[in-house]
């Protein structure tokens, strides 16, 4: 039996590498909000953060054949490696059912590869928090190195830059959206470039495009990406992902960049929960939601203008979050 409400006790079962510890933790932080402020603290002082990859870009790239071709490399490498999918349309998610996995060719029954898949909660691209819990989790399970896979940028303001060390963004010649979504500003959130499927037509002009792209803004970059073409479905190229991903975590070494960057991120974190907390009051909390109305009501009559209403409900929020945090600590 697995406690979930003995959070050391659930912690130490995930430290002893306990798979069904690890399943039950993950599917708590996914499903249930009021878990991870319990948890969490708990698993705290355990979880030392392994090297993770990100990768992204738009549904049909080929994301998922890539992440697949490599995990099987690190696998070669002996290494451990989880995979956290947060792609709606990748064949890892979806309910996490077994059947879809069956692409991760070669390592669906490796003991030392875990997946894990994460339902898109409605919204296309962007993170949960859970995301970044369960990254935890695997990194406190022992996993070498992580690989987090999802569809480009969302509303939430919490994003794969906000999670991993180094982004891949994974365009392809037929997906069309390439250079539009980099002059919309995806430009700066990726560290490595790879045009896949270049046994299609119209890859090397695509990294033609991108590298002129590139070339414009170098002199803002520190780190200047490389833009590599590969055809995942061949299994060209692709491996070279891990090599200058490496090249990159050396690069944030280097020039002393790692603590600024994990600070960065976990700033975004923070901002991201407290962000939905309130905004959790305004749209949950039904005490919030009937003094809006009556609010509303006022400003209606012209009793109350906008903005005086605005400065209610703040109040009203702060008041809440003083008393739950009080009520929360006793
Ligand atoms: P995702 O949605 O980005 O995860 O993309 P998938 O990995 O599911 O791939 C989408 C489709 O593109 C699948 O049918 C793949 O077999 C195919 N695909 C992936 N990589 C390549 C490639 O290098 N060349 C070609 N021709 N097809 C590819």
């Amino acid at each position: 039996m697995i406690d979930l409400t003995d959070h050391q006790a659930l912690v130490n079962r995930i430290r002893e590498r306990d798979i069904r510890a690890v399943a039950k933790a993950m599917s708590a932080l996914e499903d249930d909000p009021s878990f991870a402020p319990q948890f969490i603290p708990a698993l705290t002082p355990y979880y030392e953060k392994k090297p993770r990859l990100g990768i992204t870009g738009s549904p049909g790239v080929g994301k998922s054949t890539v992440a697949n071709r490599l995990v099987q490399e690190l696998r070669a490498q002996d290494q451990r490696v989880g995979v956290v999918a947060v792609d709606p349309t990748s064949p890892f998610s979806g309910g996490a059912i077994l059947g879809d996995r069956v692409r991760m060719v070669g390592v669906q029954n490796d003991p030392q590869v875990y997946i894990r898949s994460l339902g898109s909660r409605g919204s296309l691209g962007g993170l949960s928090a859970a995301t970044a819990n369960i990254v935890r989790v695997l990194e406190t399970f022992g996993v070498d190195t992580v690989i987090i896979e999802t569809v480009g940028m969302g509303q939430t303001g919490f994003d794969i830059v906000d999670i991993a060390d180094t982004v891949v963004l994974i365009l392809s010649p037929e997906s069309g959206d390439g250079v539009q979504t980099m002059k919309a500003g995806v430009m700066e959130v990726a560290d490595i470039y790879a045009v896949n499927k270049a046994d299609r037509p119209g890859a090397d002009g695509l990294a033609t495009e991108i590298k002129s792209l590139l070339g414009m803004v170098d002199g803002r970059l520190q780190w200047v990406p490389p833009v590599l073409t590969m055809s995942a479905v061949d299994d060209t190229g692709v491996c070279e992902i891990l090599g200058y991903f490496s090249e990159h975590l050396s690069f944030l070494t280097e020039h002393g960049l790692v603590a600024d960057k994990r600070r960065r991120q976990l700033a975004n974190e923070i901002r991201f929960l407290v962000e939905s907390r309130i905004k959790g009051y305004m749209l949950e909390d039904a005490r919030h939601k009937a003094s809006l109305r009556e609010l509303a009501a006022k400003v209606e009559a012209r009793e109350l203008d906008t903005y005086a209403a605005a400065d209610a409900v703040c109040a009203m929020i702060m008041r809440s979050l003083a008393e739950d945090i009080t009520d929360a600590k006793t």
